[in-house]
């Protein structure tokens, strides 16, 4: 019956493949990225609070304006920007739902998407998925720099969106101001869309600023800067996120995401409504994090992989090459059968599954994990 199927080259993703790897095999689990430390008790403490006092039916379709207040908020106080609650700000389920509900809204038959690789797995099978055509623009290890040259080489009258992510997953590597004035630099006079992932937006190193697209005038007026809940309050498992946009791209956006979802989960907006009111709970994540990411650095130093040290999100890339010629896929394979630590290899995430023999690693642990994971690593 593959005949039937609209994405016939697609699996499984790694991210599945992995973890149900390491659950077979009782292996540390550092694949997919998921902290496994409890969220904030007052967050958990705030989203029972809104069942006890009645959000529990649909919220209005964009999301819970208390939150869509909240989020306009923040944005003002971290980018110098506005978002209009009422008009510019959709909550969704997750940073995945509004990912894919941008494409959908946007890329028809034979439009071109511009992705940079190695890239997070759910953006090219939704534009596959709607008759677009990817463009890949292959960055390399370890620096992972964008080509802008080459990118706009790549921009053709038929290119409808492109995708950027920053801090970077898998590699780590985040886009700097310069980066940013060059995307605006090549889409002004264009009627080309910006999709903005920025997941991982307070999860960011050594001092770096986290470069918004919102920060850059041309380029907002023309972008979607998605976030996620999940990945910044440590509860994947909500699926809880947003995205922002002027009006007239997120009118658009709402006429699908009506149908895709209606509206998410309303006692979570309310409670995660609440939690933003304080600032400290976002403005404290770089900290929280630099100390894993250098804790756990400090523990694998002396082992046999070379360390870049990640600038953001809370995966560190590290490079086998002077252990093994294996292939990626293989090695990581084996590193959770035999040595019980499990990653995630970054070739699945490249153009034809380019092997830069480098393995992605999540820190988002407890001491106790990254101390285990560190002694497996330090004797392979
Ligand atoms: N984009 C990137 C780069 C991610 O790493 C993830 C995973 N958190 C997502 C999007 C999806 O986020 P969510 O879990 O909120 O759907
Ligand atoms: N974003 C997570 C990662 O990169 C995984 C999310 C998922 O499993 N879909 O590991």
């Amino acid at each position: 019956m593959m005949h039937i199927s609209k994405l016939p080259q697609v699996g499984t993703t790694i991210f599945s493949v992995m973890s149900a790897l390491a659950n077979k095999h009782d292996a540390i689990n550092l694949s997919q990225g998921f902290p496994n430390f409890k969220s904030d008790q007052k967050l958990i403490d705030l989203v029972n609070q809104a069942m006890n006092s009645g959000y529990n039916q649909y919220a209005p379709m964009p999301g819970n304006l208390q939150l869509r207040q909240a989020i306009a908020k923040k944005y003002e106080r971290l980018y110098e920007t506005s978002y209009h609650p009422e008009t510019e700000i959709t909550v969704t389920a997750g940073a995945t739902q509004a990912i894919f509900t941008i494409i959908s809204t946007f890329i028809k038959q034979d439009d071109e998407v511009i992705i940079f690789k190695p890239a997070y797995d759910c953006y090219e099978p939704a534009v596959d998925l709607y008759g677009g055509i990817v463009k890949s623009i292959q960055l390399s290890a370890p620096n992972y720099q964008v080509d802008w040259d080459l990118v706009k080489k790549t921009i053709t009258k038929k290119t409808k969106l492109i995708i950027i992510n920053t801090p970077h997953n898998p590699s780590g590597t985040i886009l700097k101001d310069t980066d940013m004035y060059k995307l605006q630099e090549l889409t002004e006079n264009t009627d080309i869309i910006v999709l903005s992932d920025e997941v991982y937006e307070h999860i960011i190193f050594d001092g770096l600023r986290h470069e918004s697209a919102c920060r850059y005038p041309d380029l907002k007026t023309r972008s979607f800067v998605v976030a996620s809940f999940g990945k910044t309050f440590h509860n994947t498992g909500w699926k809880m996120g947003y995205c922002c946009a002027p009006k007239e791209l997120m009118d658009e956006f709402k006429k699908v995401h009506q149908f895709n979802v209606f509206a998410v989960n309303h006692p979570m907006q309310k409670g995660l409504a609440d939690y933003l009111e304080e600032p400290s709970h976002y403005l404290d994540l770089p900290n929280f994090f630099q100390e894993k990411r250098d804790y756990f650095l400090r523990l694998i130093k002396d082992s046999r992989f070379q360390i870049n040290p990640s600038q953001g999100t809370y995966f560190q890339v590290l490079d086998f090459s002077e252990i093994t010629d294996e292939h990626d896929v293989d090695f990581a394979k084996q590193l959770t059968i035999e040595n019980k630590i499990a990653s995630i290899p970054m070739s699945v995430f490249n153009e034809a599954g380019k092997d830069d023999k480098v393995l992605r690693f999540c820190f988002a642990k407890t001491h106790e994990t990254l101390e285990q994971a560190a002694s497996i690593l330090n004797n392979i």
